[in-house]
């Protein structure tokens, strides 16, 4: 099959330092499929979706299904279905005031005395009814009485706050000095320790480029800027936009440019990161030429020149995050053709872009500067959080829900391995790495790009789904040796008396795990740390990824508010 050549970053003429018209490719033995009419026509249809605008209806519909949650004392699902009455509640209507007293019971039922006083106060100011007043005072003084009361301890438990082991890296905010950025023919580039690293340390507490809600999740549970949960949200007040903490939250965030947008722009994940990278891209080089000859540096694998802000540097890691463009099929480059002249239409509808990028030059260069984000979008990073909602659930049965995408300009350079040395996950919307095998100085770092559970049951699903999402081989310890499974029924570790006390915490439930004192936490912590360090010689076996999935449960309970 032949195969289309790369049009990426490609010039008009050898010596010419025009880029060639991505949408004009004849003389790329490529199809033209993709004309501009073509693109032109989608643009138009997109545009002509209906918005989506604040509506009572469906304001007291999730208002009910909040009802319904919280006669389950499932207060979290409850909380985010007043979150979504909050956000299509019309503005000046009781609809918006009965929303924010719904939720105030939840933070109420939640040991959450604060908050619901906050929400309390909300209500009072957002109509809500004269007639029912009285019951909120009534909770007010209910909320008083809980907080002078001497035994109470606010719920829901304290967030551990991740803090890096190590000194900060030079280039690179919220990264341990002790990593460095390496590149050979085998991984390209990929992510070395510089020095011997020990189970439990964290080396990575990075804050995101951009970062988007996943479509999945309505959005309802989360600040959309900070990604904080369980916080007294509030919500645009001329959209069904979702929710921010607060007013400082929501200027912060990309909403100013997708408030009111068309239905058929909304939670297209990909998209969004997109037109975030390049909103961001494009404050922080207010010079087109400028960024254009950054870019031709980049380009030829040279080094940015040292005089970049951290922002800038972090563009540049990004831009040079291996991307895959000679391998795409004819198909798939026509689809990202007509992504990229739509998204094109779109920024083009903002002075910024429409003003800043006015020469045939410009406008050819940000056409292959889109083409190369959405190529810089596949290495994006799923957040999870702990999404387990009632507290009498067993630690070992946790499930995890993805509710957001991030593209992390340091985090991106670690490589997969079925047998990862960290684990990743997240913290409001920050992404935390901590060290599950003892690492050498000089060896490389691996996550497992699957969340979740380890195990060596579904090793087809997942070389597929890496072979698909990432056009990517594993070829780690587990993949390439076969005789490994049947060995791992044959090593019994569980006599130990490690295992049986750190694998304690896996048979509690949730709601006694998050009563533990801080130094019981930290025994049970040490005590798994302790068995696989003794261990790992032996790791992968059965019983060592059984306590590893334990830690990281425990990991992932202290981090999480649910
Ligand atoms: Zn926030
Ligand atoms: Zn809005
Ligand atoms: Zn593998």
């Amino acid at each position: 099959m032949q195969r289309p050549l790369n049009i990426l970053w490609q010039n008009v003429r050898p010596n010419s330092d025009l880029y060639i018209d991505i949408f004009d490719v004849s003389s790329h033995r490529i199809h033209p499929n993709v004309t501009k009419e073509m693109i032109n026509q989608m643009y138009r249809e997109i545009m002509a979706s209906t918005e989506l605008h604040k509506n009572n209806r469906a304001a007291n519909l999730s208002r009910e299904e909040g009802k319904a949650k919280f006669a389950q004392d499932k207060y979290f699902e409850a909380m985010e279905h007043f979150n979504g009455s909050v956000s299509f509640a019309e503005p000046g209507t009781e609809e918006l005031g009965l929303a924010f007293a719904n939720r105030s019971s939840c933070f109420f039922y939640l040991n959450m005395p604060d908050e619901c006083l906050v929400d309390i106060e909300l209500a009072k100011r957002h109509n809500y009814p004269g007639s029912l007043m009285r019951k909120l005072d009534a909770r007010i003084v209910k909320c008083t009485e809980l907080k002078a009361d001497e035994h109470f301890k606010p719920g829901p438990h304290d967030i551990w706050e991740p803090k890096l082991s190590f000194n900060e890296h030079k280039d690179f905010a919220g990264v341990a000095d002790c990593l460095k950025i390496r590149k050979n023919d085998e991984f390209g580039r990929h992510v070395i320790t510089t020095c011997d690293l020990k189970i439990g340390q964290t080396i990575l507490v990075e804050n995101g480029y951009s970062i988007v809600p996943a479509r999945k999740n309505t959005g309802r549970s989360r600040c959309l800027y900070c990604y904080k949960a369980c916080m007294n949200f509030i919500a645009c007040k001329n959209c069904m936009c979702m929710i921010f903490c607060n007013e400082g939250c929501m200027e912060k965030s990309f909403h100013k440019q997708e408030c009111n947008r068309p239905a058929a722009l909304s939670r297209k994940e990909t998209f969004d990161l997109i037109m975030r990278m390049i909103f961001n891209i494009n404050a922080d080089f207010p010079d087109v030429d400028a960024l254009n000859e950054l870019v031709k540096v980049l380009l030829e694998n040279k080094k940015p020149p040292t005089d970049l802000t951290p922002s800038q540097m972090n563009f540049c890691s990004l831009f040079q995050l291996a991307h895959n463009h000679e391998k795409l099929s004819a198909n798939q480059l026509t689809c990202l053709r007509s992504a990229t002249g739509v998204t094109l239409n779109v920024l083009m509808q903002y002075d910024e872009f429409s003003l800043k990028y006015r020469s045939t030059a410009h406008r050819r260069f940000l056409q292959h500067l889109i083409l190369h984000l959405f190529h810089v979008a596949e290495h994006a990073i799923e957040l999870f959080e702990y999404g387990q909602d009632g507290d009498g659930e067993r630690m070992a049965n946790y499930e995890q829900r993805q509710f957001a995408r991030g593209i992390y300009p340091f985090g991106s350079y670690i490589n997969h391995s079925c047998v990862p040395n960290v684990y990743w996950f997240n913290v409001d919307g920050r992404l935390i790495c901590k060290v599950i095998r003892p690492i050498k100085k000089g060896e490389q770092i691996f996550r497992s790009y699957v969340p979740g559970h380890h195990s060596f049951e579904q090793p087809l699903e997942l070389k597929r789904e890496l072979d698909e999402r990432y056009h990517f081989k594993c070829e780690c310890f587990l993949c390439t040796s076969e005789l490994w499974t049947p060995l791992t029924n044959e090593v019994n570790l569980s006599r130990d008396p490690l295992y049986e006390f750190g694998l304690q915490p896996s048979a509690m439930t949730i709601k006694r795990f998050r009563k533990l004192t801080r130094s019981e936490v930290l025994s049970y912590e040490k005590k798994a740390i302790e068995f696989l360090e003794k261990y790992d010689r032996f790791h992968p076996v059965n019983d060592t990824i059984v306590m590893q999935n334990n830690l990281q449960i425990m990991w992932n309970v202290l981090a999480s508010r649910y």
